[in-house]
């Protein structure tokens, strides 16, 4: 088997072989760049030399000695000489790059002889001694394990005795001293000598670059972030190039494009004499890359145009590694350049305009998930740096608020009405709530998982949440919270990430959203490529706008109960709650009437001609219920009944299990003047918006929670007798239909029953998901980091649509829901529909449309165009 391959041979393709690093390598090689020649051991090698219980056979030894030789004969050097010896470095190179994997090493090949004669060939003893001095530190470091920081304390020690600033101020006789010293630290360490013999250096470097594939920093690593165990890394072995000869040699590393704001200018940064990673250690201030252009103006000149080269070659922006030596310049390494998400979209845009790549590779390039960066505000790096970091919870709902803490939606809502900026900290919050986090900053929560209450609310309107944060104490009758021995009282400042989850203490800088042109372009040419509509979820007028305007084609939730939370309709909701007479409710419904009419003429309006789907009442009553014994008080006085009596009736309505009770559809079959007045309110609404505006709105009614296809038979034919009526006695028409959730595993598994009465299906798959996996989401939080920790889970269902299981429904209810119906629409508006792998899922079982919350749309409409490419 081949094992070891010359840069000459490989290319960019045979990564998995390679490595990132050898392959890249190769491939700049191979278009005729300055790379300094060497080879490549495989992956391969490193799989078989694990197997065999570490170590290297024979054949493999053999073959990079031969290796070793064609480097001797290009570079007309010996490994090994004493008078002029060849030099290498021993890099590690990964297909993944993996923080806590072996590090490289520089230089190796020399020992006590062969610096000396180094320093004579080169007459700069300074340069050879440096040299050798950095071989044994990586050497003791990377390969026998001594910690690093050991040599460094002992090189500070040496330039604070010497008065030194800089390591270049050091002296030949200096560094003598340290090689001495480093050797005996070796000694005294690891009771060996360093090893004197360059093919002994070499051997045992490639081995210790193998073995780190399994340390346990690296496994560890691999298994967070789901990299397979099996690849193993390459060892890359190059002739080594010098930037510590002197003043016109040196090292730096580079960016074809600004990594921050994606500027199609070269951005990067050099020291003079320096060596390896002298430039990110930030052992001295390294200076910009536009300097080079007054120090060497040819290097400088060289240098961009490789830089125009990579980029036209590799068709993206480039990270890369460079070294000069004596005035002439090398490539060391290079690969795709991470960005912010920014510059992700303004690179992309701009390589399109240059004619770099297409449309659609643009559209590919970037992350869904990273745009939601782009459509909030964020803190200034430069300030997170020095903030005071508190706790870290979930980051439940993007975004960077600051603020004054209060501890409850009254206090909340009325410190923001006299102008502070406001936090709401509660343990977690409930339908109460809503006042005070639509009027908070940000929301902080000790309890909860991210479909809590406080994140899918928090989501839906924008607002930066970060939940279950359980190192903070909250206690919420005295208003303060605790994190450790510290105290926080209503008042104090504290600022939210919630794209992170990180809480601090104090106000910390924001940055505004920014939707620049090269954004709203990517979206444009996204549109082109999707073929599944992207609707919202939006409750109010406010949110349907802010949808709208990040291009939503029409609202697929708008959950008619948050309309009653309203201080002054909820003691209308209250009182048909408790209604014990059929006439009782009427006349509390009548009450409602006008405001719903009134919520829905808001949506309509701002939704113009697109789809509205309404879902009808869905939580369990007692949701509405007054909890504590002021608002009970307040709420029979209002009624004119008997405390004790009210009490009564609130008992009778409490549940086991409230979201497998008396919710949903079920309370259309029980109370059916309930869902008749909502239609009517809809369809009222419908009506006048019609006659109003001209608009051609379209209002699709959407029954909760069914299981069986006899409840949407009888609540159908209640909502088509009202809407039927109204319809009759007005001068305009509308289009109105009337579909279901598929939020039931019954009614996936009937879904060609249900479908007879259905104009559409809606895949509640938050409800879908609880159900199906049979825990309530409310309580999940207690248990599924758990599950994701031990791999039971590989992701959170409630986040990442379940395909494997959940997903198996939603395939057979579409299946059976279309052969019934062949043109019924499908849709989802479950939290999923705004999750990239959740919408490419969706899009090949063949729904019509994904709905999610206002903020998700342009993430939406991005993962349906990459499902669809
Ligand atoms: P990492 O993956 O940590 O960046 P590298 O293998 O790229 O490790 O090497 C670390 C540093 O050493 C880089 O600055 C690189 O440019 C430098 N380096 C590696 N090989 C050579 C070489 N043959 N000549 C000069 N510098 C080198
Ligand atoms: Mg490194
Ligand atoms: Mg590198």
């Amino acid at each position: 088997k081949k094992y070891v391959y010359g840069f000459e041979e490989g290319k960019k393709e045979m990564k998995s072989l390679l490595g990132g690093k050898g392959a890249n390598l190769a491939e700049m090689s191979k278009i005729g760049l300055p790379v300094p020649p060497g080879f490549t051991i495989t992956t391969e090698a490193c799989i078989h030399y694990i197997e065999i219980g570490e170590k290297l056979e024979d054949s493999l030894k053999e073959s990079i000695f031969e290796h070793l030789k064609d480097l001797e004969k290009k570079i007309g050097k010996d490994f090994g000489d004493v008078n002029d010896p060849l030099l290498v470095s021993v890099r590690s190179g990964a297909v993944i790059s993996m923080p806590g994997m072996m590090d490289t090493i520089l230089n190796l090949g020399l020992n006590d002889k062969s610096v000396e004669g180094l320093a004579k060939k080169t007459s700069n003893p300074r340069f050879a001694y440096d040299s050798y001095r950095r071989l044994i530190q990586m050497f003791g470091n990377v390969v026998l394990g001594i910690p690093g920081y050991e040599f460094d304390n002992y090189l500070e020690r040496k330039k604070e005795k010497k008065g030194y600033d800089n390591d270049t101020d050091l002296t030949v006789d200096d560094l003598k001293d340290i090689i001495k010293d480093f050797k005996a630290l070796i000694k005294n360490r690891k009771d060996i000598e360093f090893p004197q013999k360059p093919e002994e250096q070499l051997l045992m470097a490639v081995k210790a670059v193998f073995s780190s594939w399994n340390n346990n920093r690296a496994i560890s690593y691999r298994n967070h972030n789901d990299i397979p165990h099996d690849l193993g890394t390459a060892v890359n072995v190059q002739t080594m190039v010098f930037g510590n000869i002197g003043e016109n040699s040196g090292t730096g590393v580079a960016f074809t494009r600004n990594p921050a704001t994606g500027e199609n200018k070269v951005f990067g940064e050099f020291l003079l004499n320096a060596q390896g990673e002298d430039v990110v250690a930030g052992i001295r201030t390294p200076k910009d890359i536009s300097e080079l252009n007054n120090l060497m103006p040819d290097v400088y000149d060289e240098f961009i145009e490789v830089t125009e080269t990579l980029e036209q070659h590799y068709k993206d922006m480039q990270d890369i590694e460079f070294t000069i030596q004596e005035g002439d310049l090398f490539l060391l390494q290079t690969r795709t350049g991470k960005r912010t998400a920014d510059a992700a979209v303004n690179i992309a845009v701009d390589m399109e305009e240059e004619g770099l790549i297409d449309k659609e590779t643009a559209v590919m390039r970037i992350d869904p998930e990273d745009i939601s960066q782009l459509l909030h505000p964020n803190f200034k790096e430069e300030e997170l740096e020095k903030a005071d970091l508190l706790a870290k919870g979930l980051a439940a709902s993007p975004g960077a608020a600051t603020g004054k803490v209060y501890f409850n939606s009254e206090d909340a809502a009325e410190a923001a009405a006299d102008g502070e900026d406001v936090i709401l900290v509660r343990k977690e919050t409930s339908p109460e709530d809503i006042e005070g986090m639509v009027k908070s900053n940000g929301i902080l929560t000790s309890r909860g998982g991210m479909t809590s209450h406080a994140a899918v609310v928090a989501r839906g309107m924008g607002k930066c949440c970060v939940a279950g944060a359980g190192d903070i104490q909250v206690d919420e009758s005295s208003r303060q919270f605790f994190v450790d021995d510290r105290v926080f009282n209503e008042g104090d400042y504290i600022s939210l990430n919630g794209s992170t989850g990180e809480v601090y203490a104090g106000i910390v800088e924001t940055t505004d959203a920014n939707l620049t042109d090269n954004f709203r372009m990517l979206m444009e040419w996204s549109d082109e490529y999707r073929e599944m509509g992207v609707y919202t979820n939006a409750d109010t007028p406010h949110d349907a706008e802010v949808a709208v305007d990040f291009g939503a084609e029409g609202i697929g939730l708008c959950r008619t109960e948050h309309m009653f939370f309203d201080s002054e309709r909820i003691i209308s909701v209250r009182e048909m709650i408790v209604a014990d007479s059929k006439k009782k409710r009427k006349k509390a419904l009548d009450k409602l009437f006008p405001y719903q009419k009134d919520d829905f003429k808001g949506i309509f309006k701002v939704m113009q001609d697109k789809t509205v789907t309404v879902r009808l009442l869905d939580p369990p009553l007692h949701e509405f219920l007054p909890q504590n014994d002021r608002d009970i008080k307040n709420l029979a006085e209002q009624l004119s009944i008997p405390v004790d009596e009210l009490k009564r009736i609130i008992g009778e309505l409490e549940e086991m299990n409230p979201m497998l009770g008396h919710r949903g559809c079920r309370l259309g079959i029980t109370y059916p003047e309930i869902y008749k007045m909502q239609v009517k309110a809809i369809m009222s609404a419908a009506l006048e918006v019609k006659e109003e505006e001209g608009y051609d709105v379209k209002a699709d009614i959407m029954i909760p929670l069914v299981g069986t296809a006899k409840e949407l038979e009888i609540l159908r034919e209640d909502a088509v007798e009202v809407a039927e009526e109204l319809l009759e006695n007005s001068s305009v028409k509308v289009n109105y239909s009337v579909g279901t959730m598929i939020e039931i595993p019954r009614a996936a598994l009937t879904a060609d029953k249900v479908a007879e009465h259905a104009d559409f299906f809606s895949f509640g798959t938050n409800d879908l998901t609880q159900m199906t996996y049979g825990f309530s989401r409310d309580d999940a939080g207690k248990f599924i980091s758990k599950y994701l920790d031990q791999e039971i889970f590989a992701k959170d269902p409630f986040q990442v649509l379940d395909q494997e299981g959940v997903g198996q429904l939603v395939e057979k209810a579409s299946e059976l829901g279309r052969k019934t119906k062949p043109e019924l629409k499908l849709g989802i508006c479950g939290e999923h529909g705004g999750e990239p792998s959740s919408i490419e899922f969706c899009h090949k079982t063949g729904l019509n449309y994904v709905s999610c919350s206002p903020y998700r749309v342009p993430i939406a409409r991005l993962a349906a165009a990459q499902a669809a490419l």
